[in-house]
């Protein structure tokens, strides 16, 4: 996995992120009751289109938002906006 991020919103965070993914557990529920009658043994990654469902978090700002809305800006501003932080 070879992404280049920025953050779109502070727009000069390029090389420090939280990368978020998202786990889900099967479980079933009494209707009546609302009590966990059965839950599967492990919390399984949440994939979406067959890939990882992944956020990306910038370690300055704190802008949230999926992984792709990062890797466009890098692609957009990647060219004119050469700015970076340490
Ligand atoms: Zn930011």
């Amino acid at each position: 996995m070879n992404h280049k991020y920025l953050c779109p919103s502070c727009q000069g965070n390029r090389s420090r992120f939280y990368l978020i993914k998202k786990l889900a557990q099967e479980v079933r529920i009494d209707p009546n009751t609302g009590k966990i009658v059965w839950a599967a043994d492990e919390w399984e990654d949440v994939l979406d289109d067959g890939e990882l469902y992944l956020e990306v978090r910038c370690a300055l700002c704190g802008y949230t938002s999926r992984e792709n809305v990062f890797t466009q800006a890098a692609k957009n501003l990647g060219a004119s906006n050469n700015l970076a932080i340490d």
